[in-house]
């Protein structure tokens, strides 16, 4: 087996300790400097933002903005007005769905995704083909589970007005060539959306080099809170797009005659925002940043190397996803159900998902009702892949 090496990072991380903990792409655990910068928030440092005139409001204010430049500057965004605060990856992408493509798509327009897309990045779609009377087309997938940009190149048309694809597939760990996607996107005129929630702890990101449109991400798979993500779009898309929520903050002037909107990003941040949440996702950059994503990269492609490996040798296991996958793992061991490899994993203290990961399309094209998922945090270690093997044996002796 290659010997992934350790980050030795453990340690930061209260809710890992000696646990197998093997579910990062579900949600990713925190680390004390998270949770020190949370409670701080909620403490000594606590005030609303942008109404008070009072010093520690001011104080949250700088903060909660300051926040917004670090996530732009994580991102590679032009600017930080470019970066709306949002609830995550799923608002995210239903902004752009509801508060851009229902405005822009009319009948005869298509939109495109791919059969490995997060549910996230489905049901908006349909739900905009409805209100619109839009179509959908589906990019068919690799034999290694990745998306097909050949088969994509092929099936573009001018009809087509947006493109949604994930960054890093949540079940195959699939790392889509964006460059290229966008390049063929935009040869009809298309817009790209890419949903990067399992791409954003994964992989370095400069939004402006991989050419997208718009993209989304979740603090809560970065390492940061839940309840806060970011949705970026270019200045041009974002002036463009309507809000889905009304209230205070949003607003420029309001009579009872008119109402006018304030100017991206604030137009998209209707009512007092999720200020703890923002500073927590600013203290996850951080400390993301401080380790490097190339190094979390290279770690957690060690970790996939070693588990593949091991994994490969049991004669029921059956792999999904490429080799190369960016730190996701699913399987079946033949003739189980993911529920029971879960289940006795959990009795050896290893935690896995077992399900449809929220990708029932994928599922079918699989032809499996589920998988068993093991995903990696830069936490994990060699010990947790032996654990996740050792475990994955006894399975195969209880079932025989
Ligand atoms: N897209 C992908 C690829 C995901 O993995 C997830 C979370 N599992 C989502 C979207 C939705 O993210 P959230 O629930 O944080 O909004």
């Amino acid at each position: 087996m290659t010997a992934p090496q350790t980050l030795a990072l453990r340690g930061d991380f209260p809710g890992v300790g000696d646990w197998h903990y093997l579910d990062t792409a579900a949600t990713a655990q925190k680390p004390g400097q998270v949770i020190d910068a949370i409670a701080r928030a909620y403490g000594p440092d606590y005030a609303t933002v942008h109404r008070g005139v009072y010093r520690r409001s001011a104080d949250m204010t700088i903060a909660y903005e300051a926040a917004r430049a670090r996530v732009a500057r994580f991102i590679g965004a032009a600017s930080p007005d470019e970066c709306v605060f949002v609830r995550g990856a799923t608002e995210g992408i239903n902004l752009v769905a509801h508060g851009w493509a229902a405005n822009v798509l009319k009948s005869g327009d298509r939109i495109l995704i791919s059969a490995l897309e997060h549910h996230s990045n489905i049901v908006p779609w349909q739900m905009v083909a409805e209100r619109t009377g839009a179509a959908i087309d589906v990019v068919p997938l690799t034999p290694d589970h990745a998306i097909d940009l050949d088969a994509m190149a092929a099936m573009i048309r001018p009809e087509h007005r947006i493109v949604a694809l994930a960054h890093v597939s949540n079940v195959t760990g699939a790392v889509l060539d964006a460059a290229r996607a966008a390049e063929i996107a935009h040869s009809v005129g298309a817009k790209l959306l890419l949903d990067g929630c399992q791409a954003a702890p994964r992989l370095a990101l400069d939004v402006r080099a991989l050419d997208c449109d718009f993209y989304v991400l979740s603090g809560h798979k970065l390492y940061g809170p839940t309840g806060i993500g970011v949705l970026w779009g270019r200045a041009e898309l974002l002036d463009a797009m309507q809000p889905m929520q009304g209230g205070g903050a949003m607003i420029d002037k309001v009579t009872f005659q008119r109402t006018t909107y304030a100017p991206p990003p604030g137009r998209f941040e209707a009512g007092t925002p999720h200020i703890v949440g923002v500073v927590g996702l600013h203290a996850a950059i951080d400390y993301v940043d401080d380790v490097g994503l190339d190094r979390i990269h290279a770690h957690e492609a060690a970790l996939v190397t070693a588990t593949r490996e091991a994994l490969g040798q049991i004669n029921s296991v059956r792999l999904f996803g490429p080799a190369d996958a960016a730190g996701i793992v699913s399987f079946e061991v033949q003739g189980v159900h993911p529920h029971d490899v879960g289940t006795i994993l959990d009795e050896e203290g290893v935690a896995i998902r077992a399900g449809h990961h929220c990708a029932q399309p994928l599922m079918d094209l699989l032809n499996v009702p589920a998988t068993a998922r093991a995903s990696f945090g830069l936490y994990n270690d060699a010990d947790d892949v032996a654990a996740l093997v050792r475990g994955i044996e006894r399975v195969t002796r209880i079932f025989g």
